[in-house]
């Protein structure tokens, strides 16, 4: 029978615990592909996040060192700078980067330290049961929202690629999402281009990844995959924000 489906060899054959329709199942395969066309498996470490996917040491065959909520950018940066020939990357949601590690991450892209953040935007805090994050959209409902988000109240959405554009230190920086195959295959160009960068020694790099979180935004996978077309790409748009030649 001809085989149409193949596991990347940095993908573990674990089943997923995340729901159904969540980005961050097809968000760890690209990674574990990007790891094995670079062959770089063995050279990866990731910090992963306190959230949802906390436990992606479960799923991403790579050496991985997980560390307090928000500080997944502080313990990347001494691994780096023990083990500057490995490829170390935090996996992080929004939450987790632009909430409790807004202060790690900034002075870790102004530093320039040479690591990658791939940074999942869901607008939600998705493992604690959909809680308003920073990122959330104005008049976005949430459990802490149920009105929807206000300016006057709690202020204005974080986007946090912007606001480390602008930092000498940070080299490459881009916003994709993964709710159609046209931008998951970015998504994936993205990946590996954010590894080149550290690799070349460039800078800071991040990928900003839109991705759906259908049980938190109480929609189905299809509704929530338009909703990033419709809805979030107006607050997030899509693209390279910075790069530096490297
Ligand atoms: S709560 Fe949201 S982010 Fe978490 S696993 Fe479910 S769909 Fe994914």
């Amino acid at each position: 029978m001809k085989k149409i489906y193949s596991r990347p060899a940095a993908l573990k054959d674990a089943p997923f615990h995340y729901c159904p329709g969540c980005g961050h199942s097809i968000i760890h395969r690209l990674i574990a592909e990007v790891l094995d066309e670079t062959k770089l498996q063995e050279k990866a470490i990731c910090v992963p996040p306190a959230g949802c996917a906390v436990i992606a040491y479960k799923y991403i065959d790579v050496d991985m060192v997980e560390a307090p909520h928000g500080r997944a950018t502080a313990v990347a940066t001494g691994l780096k700078r023990a083990r500057p020939k490995n490829l170390v990357f935090s996996y992080q949601g929004d939450g987790d980067l632009a909430a409790i590690g807004t202060a790690e991450a900034f002075h870790a892209a102004n530093r320039g330290e040479c690591i990658t953040v791939i940074f999942v935007n869901n607008a939600v805090y998705g493992m604690t049961g959909g809680q308003m994050a920073p990122t959330s959209l104005l008049g976005q409902k949430t459990t802490t929202s149920p009105t929807g988000r206000t300016t006057l109240r709690d202020g204005y959405p974080v986007k946090f690629s912007e606001v480390l554009a602008p930092l000498q230190g940070s080299s490459y920086l881009e916003r994709v999402a993964v709710n159609t195959p046209a931008n998951i295959r970015k998504t994936k160009k993205a990946i590996a281009k954010a590894f080149k960068h550290q690799l070349k020694k460039s800078g800071f790099s991040m990928v900003e990844i839109l991705s759906p979180c259908p049980t938190n935004w109480r929609m189905n996978t299809v509704e929530s995959c338009r909703w990033i077309d419709q809805v979030m790409v107006k607050e997030y748009p899509l693209g390279v924000l910075k790069e530096v030649k490297c």
